[in-house]
């Protein structure tokens, strides 16, 4: 079985092509078991009636061990629609 797979449309996709969260948290992780990466990951992400595919792995994105999550969270919510 052979998979449709149109590279150059899906490097075009735009916003509105798109489902996206409502809003979202991030939170600040270190790597303290592995190399020492520090920084901000997608915690959660809340929708509704929508599909939306997201990374909540909370891997090292430099060496994938798990991630320590500190207290330091955010909460984004999207403003308007989003320009392209
Ligand atoms: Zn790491």
């Amino acid at each position: 079985m052979t998979i449709d797979y149109d590279p150059e449309s899906r490097r075009n996709l735009k916003l509105k092509d798109l489902n996206y969260p409502d809003y979202a948290w991030l939170t600040y992780c270190v790597c303290d078991e592995g190399c020492h990466w520090e920084g901000w990951i997608l915690e959660d992400a809340r929708f509704s009636g929508k599909t939306v595919s997201l990374d909540k792995s909370q891997l090292c994105p430099e060496c994938r061990k798990m991630l320590f999550r500190t207290e330091a969270s955010v909460h984004y919510v999207p403003t308007d629609t989003p320009s392209e």
